[in-house]
């Protein structure tokens, strides 16, 4: 780690807040006082290349090491249930040549061919657990003058369902910006100009002032797929000696969470502490260290991929878990003894178990009481302008509205509501008033039953007026009728909303419906006729 300080890489030694943004489902991270052991959270930030030059230089000066350059492993080669070395490919000559070896260990990665050979050499197919995408996330590589972002890093977390956003400062004023995207919220940004829209939404203008001076090095890169796989080695009855699969090619996480590398780190100490206990039964031994790394971070990823999903597939339990992490987030924006856990948790230097802590939760909970008015929405930036809503902000709110169409035609009155903020005014083109999502799911549910049975709502956005970039004005001509696509004039209202951008996304915060007297409004509007000719 001096080695990398010393060639330039960021290091944040973990006993100055200020110099970290973390803005976390719509409070900003900033308890006073210190952390009790800030040198655990020591962060030594460099890119990948750079780390990577670096390992394989201090990895080749090892005397008994010899790095065979230029070859692609090929195969291992297993006899009588034992490894006895791999057969590697020159990349140019195409040659094959056979290394011995007593232990052979597996660390390609993800593209990790080894349970297609467990399989070929008869040991039965290995079992896959698998976790699907949430959303994907473009990363850029820039380079900002020294001295114009105070900030090493900056974490944006607007809740699991809207983009995230972080920002890292690398070696040689190098930064990387990162914009995550659930599935359901939008697209991607795909160069260095919607990148910085997108940041323009989530960071203060102190931090987006620097970034205005930054410079693109390279290509945008894009990742589409958060999918996580883990190969259970543990649970396989026969396993060739000697062969041990590690890091990604044994389990990749969602790189979202950014925590692949501490995982490989953390199973490289626990293979060290096998082999120094010998060689027999050496696989079985690891993947049970292995495992128990494994599964708790599995197990909260899981969790969190959840609360990512959409709504109507979440069950009581992923609601009760999100509320919970929201409740830690909200508790550690001002308290330094939760950040602490939160950030120890996050770091894997304890395990999430950690989190659940009695005391720890009881001092959550008395501090989320001692705050018991709820936002009933965040609002991001209050300093970005309108202009900086984007693309995706629009899909997200006609994905709203189209949710609720869904709702509508399902019959289903907490799905039709479920588009509303928890306070949201509600006025039905009767002139009844509503006040909430749950009151709002209440009214419509005898309806749905009866007068509304089998009907169906038809939607048009004819106006969508950015108020600020985390309000909107929504106007929809909407219809209801009985006769699929076809619209009933009589019964055509005007519905203007308010959207809001929330930490579950985009939300209706008050909605108001007025059926229209077209013969009223033609009379109306010849009278305005008659007085202007006057
Ligand atoms: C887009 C993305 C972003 C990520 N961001 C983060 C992050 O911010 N923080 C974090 O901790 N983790 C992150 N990760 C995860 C992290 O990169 C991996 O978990 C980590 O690199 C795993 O290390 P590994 O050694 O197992 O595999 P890898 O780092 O993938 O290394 C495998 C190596 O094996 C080589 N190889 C493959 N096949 C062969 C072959 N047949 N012969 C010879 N060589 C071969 C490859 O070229 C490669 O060099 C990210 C992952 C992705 C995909």
């Amino acid at each position: 780690m001096t080695e990398l300080a010393a060639a330039g890489a960021v290091v944040d030694d973990g006993d100055d807040l200020s110099r970290t943004y973390v803005h976390a489902v719509g409070y900003e991270l900033k308890p006073a006082g210190r952390l009790t052991d800030p040198g655990s959270l020591a962060a030594y930030q460099a890119s990948r290349p750079f780390m990577e030059f670096h390992i394989r230089r201090r990895v080749a000066a090892l005397d008994n090491v010899m790095i065979v350059d230029n070859h692609d492993v090929d195969a291992p080669m297993i006899a009588d249930g034992t490894v006895t070395g791999a057969r590697i490919i020159n990349r140019d000559s195409g040659i094959a040549t056979s290394l011995d070896a007593e232990i052979v260990i597996d660390a390609t990665g993800r593209a990790a061919r080894a349970t297609h050979f467990l399989d070929r050499y008869g040991f039965g197919a290995v079992p896959e657990v698998r976790l699907p995408s949430v959303g994907g996330y473009s990363s850029q590589l820039m380079r900002i003058p020294p001295g114009r972002i105070t900030e090493r890093m900056a974490f944006v977390n607007r809740g699991s369902r809207s983009p995230g956003l972080l920002l890292v400062a690398y070696e040689h004023d190098t930064w990387m910006l990162a914009i995550t995207c659930p599935d359901e919220y939008g697209t991607l940004a795909t160069d260095f100009t919607e990148l910085l829209e997108a940041a323009g939404q989530m960071l203060p203008d102190t931090i987006m002032a620097g970034l205005s001076d930054a410079t693109p090095v390279g290509q945008t890169s894009i990742s589409r797929s958060t999918a996580a796989a883990w190969r259970r080695f543990d649970r396989m009855r026969h396993l060739p000696e000697g062969l041990v699969v590690v890091g990604d090619a044994l389990c990749n996480l969602n790189p979202l969470y950014g925590q692949g590398m501490t995982m490989a780190a953390l199973q490289a100490l626990a293979l060290r502490d096998c082999l120094r206990a010998g060689h027999a039964d050496l696989p079985r031994r690891f993947y049970r260290v292995a495992a128990e790394q494994i599964e708790p971070v599995w197990t909260a990823n899981q969790a969190n991929d959840r609360a990512a999903a959409p709504s109507a597939t979440r069950t009581p339990r992923d609601r009760l878990s999100s509320w919970a992490q929201h409740a830690a987030l909200k508790a550690a924006t001002n308290d330094i003894v939760v950040a602490e856990r939160l950030f120890r948790v996050r770091g894997m230097i304890d395990p999430p178990t950690r989190l659940q802590d009695p005391a720890l939760l009881l001092r959550i909970l008395l501090n989320n009481l001692r705050h018991p008015r709820p936002k009933p929405y965040v609002a991001v930036s209050q300093s970005s302008s309108p202009s900086s809503v984007n693309r995706a902000d629009e899909q997200a709110i006609h994905t709203l509205i189209d949710r609720q169409v869904r709702g509508w035609d399902a019959g289903d009155p907490e799905a039709y509501a479920s588009v509303f903020t928890l306070d949201a005014d509600y006025v039905t083109f009767l002139g009844s008033r509503h006040k909430g999502r749950e009151a709002i799911a209440m009214a419509y549910a005898p309806l749905f039953r009866t007068l509304l049975k089998g009907s169906s709502l038809r939607t048009q956005i004819t106006r969508l007026r950015y108020l600020t970039s985390d309000v909107a004005l929504v106007q929809a001509r909407a219809a209801v009728t009985t006769q699929a696509h076809r619209w009933i004039r009589r019964a055509d209202r005007i519905n203007t909303s308010v959207a809001v951008r929330t930490e579950d996304g985009w939300l209706l915060a008050s909605s108001q419906n007025t059926t229209r007297r077209l013969f009223s409004e033609k009379l109306l509007s010849g009278l305005d006729l008659r007085s202007a000719h006057r």
